[in-house]
């Protein structure tokens, strides 16, 4: 019976120490079952793979056990796991690589449940682990510095400044910012791209206090690649930059993203003027294609720094963008995202240690 009662323990706070005793002696224990779980599913694995690819004889039933946390793995089991899902045995204690959970934002309108932010928690820590640990063997120095960290933003010209503080800091010019995603990992932020729940588009946090992470969704049927981009540009935002308290910080890293990725006075050379009646939509499509910003973006920048009136703004959205959420057919920025750090450093890995 008190063991029946201690595993019920075990699944419903998987997350605070648990005391069980041996042999009337208390022993803490603290094998988080959603760690095994997530750490399999990142590394592709169904639970067959897993016993297969296991360095150690075990059953498909004892794994299932262990994710489910009816059961606890011995500590020659953790190890043989940790080895092959290739973690440091820590990582299924949580005394691993640690994410910053109040940090974790998501971009979207729904919010996260309590089972979402567990699972992405031990997605992410295992992820990030696993990161840092091959550039550790590789020997690469991983390293991030914040451009921003002195800039305290509370207007629209901040974040304006901000952007174009960011842009000479990382020497980016004033023109198009093509692979976006390529620049932030040059930077350190590291870019995972994973499933999201729906209407999440992008999150992040930072791991040990010191890793920036940035999760986005890059699956076609999830985002546009003006969306991919502008999602990315808003996380950054979130990483870099601090806000005074009477902020709507959420629209403060739309604006950020949009005038990271179209400076304020670049979109005025290319509107050829701080006032216009109109805006054509010729013309943005134009420019969405060069620069990769969505129309609809473009239209909520000539607002902001007022080169439209309200009332044009209101019929940009009105009859054309919210008929037309999607823009289809209104021309396509071609030049590919992807993210691909991490699969570089696995393959040096590989070649040092094949
Ligand atoms: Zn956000």
């Amino acid at each position: 019976m008190i063991k029946y009662m201690l595993i019920t323990l075990v699944l419903f706070t998987q997350y605070d120490i648990l005391y069980i005793f041996v042999n009337k002696k208390p022993m803490k224990i603290s094998f988080i079952p959603i760690r095994l779980r997530e750490a399999r599913k990142m590394c592709g694995y169904s639970l067959d793979q897993l016993t297969k690819a296991a360095n150690v004889r075990v059953t498909r039933q004892s794994i299932y056990n262990y994710e489910r946390g009816v059961m606890q793995p011995k500590p020659d089991m953790v190890k043989a796991l940790a080895e092959t899902l290739g973690v440091n045995e820590s990582f299924f204690y949580g005394k691993s690589t640690k994410i910053d959970m109040p940090m974790l934002r998501s971009t979207g309108d729904n919010m996260l449940s309590e089972e979402d932010l567990h699972q992405l928690e031990a997605m992410l820590s295992y992820w990030a682990e696993r990161y840092l640990l091959m550039e550790k063997k590789i020997g690469l120095k991983s390293v991030f510095s914040n451009p921003l960290a002195d800039i305290k933003v509370s207007t629209l010209d901040d974040i304006i400044l901000a952007a174009d503080h960011l842009r000479e800091a990382w020497k980016c010019g004033s023109g198009p910012l093509p692979a976006v995603l390529r620049l932030m990992e040059r930077k350190g932020v590291k870019i995972l791209s994973a499933e999201l729940p729906d209407e999440i588009w992008g999150l992040s946090t930072f791991a040990d206090e010191t890793h920036p992470l940035i999760v986005v969704d890059m699956r076609p049927q999830k985002t546009t690649i003006e969306r991919l981009r502008f999602t990315a540009c808003h996380e950054l935002a979130h990483i870099l930059l601090h806000f005074s308290d009477d902020c709507n910080v959420e629209k403060m890293c739309n604006k950020f993203a949009n005038f990271f990725l179209f400076p304020k006075q670049t979109f005025i050379e290319e509107m050829g003027s701080e006032h216009r009646e109109q805006l054509t939509l010729e013309e943005m499509i134009d420019l969405k294609e060069l620069y990769g910003v969505s129309i609809a973006a473009q239209v909520h920048a000539a607002w902001d720094i007022r080169m439209i009136s309200r009332e044009h703004y209101n019929w940009w959205y009105d009859e054309r963008i919210n008929k037309n959420s999607q823009e289809e057919g209104w021309g396509i920025y071609s030049f590919p995202e992807t993210i691909g750090r991490e699969k570089r450093v696995e393959a040096r890995m590989k070649q040092n240690n094949p």
